[in-house]
């Protein structure tokens, strides 16, 4: 559940991302007092954010600015939580009643983790609260639902589910993500599986929607140097479900890309020119208030800023420029 798009807040969120959990990066130790340091890895979400805007990349990786809590991103977090719970059920007893019971109680565990999440449905009113939560809770009985119409989890055993996964590339580049479903049939192959509460996005952009899993597909090789066999989106919002099978081309073709991103990626953190980069996406952005396109000032950098290269020095932050396809 690693993209931001899909509505759940990514597993990766910036407050403990793994983009900077290893702090083995150049500019590890030069957090003036911040305890800012460099990107050391690349999960789908960041290399996403990197690729929508870098700005928006260094506020959530670097600067760790804090995020508003939504009612997508929150209900998306839901509804992994029940989806992965459920296979802890013998899988006769995998219904969606059974699916449908687990929410409030998964519901109960986010907020004892983040409390916060409760304003989301606050209101003066107990009355309305009460059925704002109400409604909320039934769009997200809609999406397990509608899982059972996709998928039948009565007939499947998965490998694996909310798998951390990380690789470190020839070059150094290390890559983490989490996949919310492997699943290996008893002949070897391998499947990957994401779901996502969103809508499954136009033809034309399905090939940006597919990157995140040749991410994980080109992790999952460089592990195990086994290509997964298929990787499968779930789209509950539409109720479509995006397959691709890969071949070792597209995966390098994956790598090639990630490692341009992370050259681009390295250079703004070395220079501090994270360029914004204004689309419709800004709408959803919740930096508008220190961001230069909306007449905002970012915070002080927080890390140190080397003297430019001699070449490459004036490049714009912005690999990002492509679209997520790989
Ligand atoms: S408002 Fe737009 S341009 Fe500014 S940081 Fe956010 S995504 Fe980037």
């Amino acid at each position: 559940m690693e993209t931001s798009t899909d509505g759940a807040v990514p597993a990766d969120a910036p407050a403990s991302s793994p983009d900077t959990a290893d702090a083995g990066a150049r500019h590890a130790t030069g957090g003036r007092g911040t305890g800012a340091v460099a990107p050391a890895s690349l999960s789908p979400s960041r290399a996403g954010d990197f690729m929508q805007c870098p700005l928006l990349y260094r506020f959530r990786v670097i600067d760790k600015l804090p995020e508003k809590p939504s009612e997508a991103a929150t209900r998306g977090t839901l509804v992994h939580a029940v989806l992965e719970r459920l296979f802890d059920s013998p899988a006769g007893e995998r219904t969606a009643p059974r699916a449908k019971s687990l929410i409030p109680g998964q519901w109960e565990r986010l907020l004892a983790a983040k409390p916060e999440l409760a304003g989301l449905f606050a209101d003066s009113d107990e009355q309305d609260a009460g059925e704002k939560l109400a409604r909320w809770l039934g769009e997200a009985e809609r999406l397990v639902e509608r899982w059972f119409t996709l998928e039948d989890p009565t007939r499947l055993e998965p490998a694996e589910r909310e798998l951390f996964v990380e690789a470190q590339l020839d070059s150094g580049l290390k890559l983490r993500g989490i996949i919310d479903r492997v699943d290996v049939a008893p002949t070897g192959e391998v499947r990957i599986v994401d779901y996502k509460t969103g809508k499954a996005p136009r033809p034309e952009y399905a090939e940006g929607a597919l990157f995140q899993m040749k991410f994980y597909a080109l992790v999952v090789w460089r592990l195990k140097q086994v290509v997964p066999r298929r990787l499968q989106l779930v789209y509950l919002g539409s109720g479509d479900v995006l397959t691709y099978d890969p071949v070792p081309a597209d995966l390098e073709r994956v790598e090639r890309k990630l490692h341009s991103l992370w050259e681009a990626i390295r250079l703004a953190t070395e220079t501090g020119d994270w360029r914004p980069r204004r689309t419709k996406l800004c709408g959803w952005c919740d930096h508008r208030s220190v961001c230069p396109e909306f007449g905002g000032t970012p915070p002080p950098y927080p890390l140190p800023v080397l003297p430019a290269r001699a070449s490459g020095t004036g490049r714009e932050s912005g690999t990002g420029g492509e679209s997520g396809g790989a």
